[in-house]
């Protein structure tokens, strides 16, 4: 029996850290809980760093910062998986595409090269407490822009 000004959250930390499964440190990044209830070799991993899972998943992107194929637009991630032009000709094969084989267009901030792909995927919105480390690198496009970069590359 738990006592009843406990939450049903607090109750489970207080329990896993009973058991040993919370860090007694917290997130160097975020100041959370550190749960250790991953592979062995994952919680040595954070406990290593002294890092939360959700932290050490932008950590990992951190390490890729200057990776064309990581695109950054406004407080959003994503990766390009490159593109697959054919991919429509395959039965089943968007399906296993990120955004269910959506073409998108973007603009690369410091190139201005408008690139397109039909295998991006989000890494989803970048913690505030991490947004320092990835500034923009690109902003949203359109067809039509690309088209016309690719005609000026040719005319
Ligand atoms: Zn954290």
């Amino acid at each position: 029996m738990k006592p009843f000004n406990v939450t049903e959250a607090e109750a489970q930390v207080e329990f896993r850290r009973g058991r040993g499964w919370i860090f007694d440190k917290p997130c160097i990044f975020c100041g959370g809980d550190i749960a250790l209830n991953y592979s062995e070799t994952m919680n040595i991993y954070l406990m290593e760093r002294c890092v939360c899972f959700r932290c050490n998943y932008w950590c990992e992107r951190m390490e890729r910062i200057g990776n064309p194929n990581q695109i950054v637009i406004g407080h959003s991630m994503y990766q390009d998986s490159g593109d697959k032009p054919n991919a429509h000709e395959h039965r089943g094969t968007v399906g296993f595409m990120g955004f269910g084989g959506h073409r998108f267009y973007w603009k690369m901030l410091a190139t201005g090269e408008i690139r397109t792909s039909n295998d991006l995927w989000s890494n989803g919105k970048i913690p505030e407490h991490f947004r320092s480390n990835f500034v923009p690198n690109a902003e949203w496009s359109t067809k039509e822009e690309y088209d016309l970069s690719k005609e000026d590359l040719n005319g």
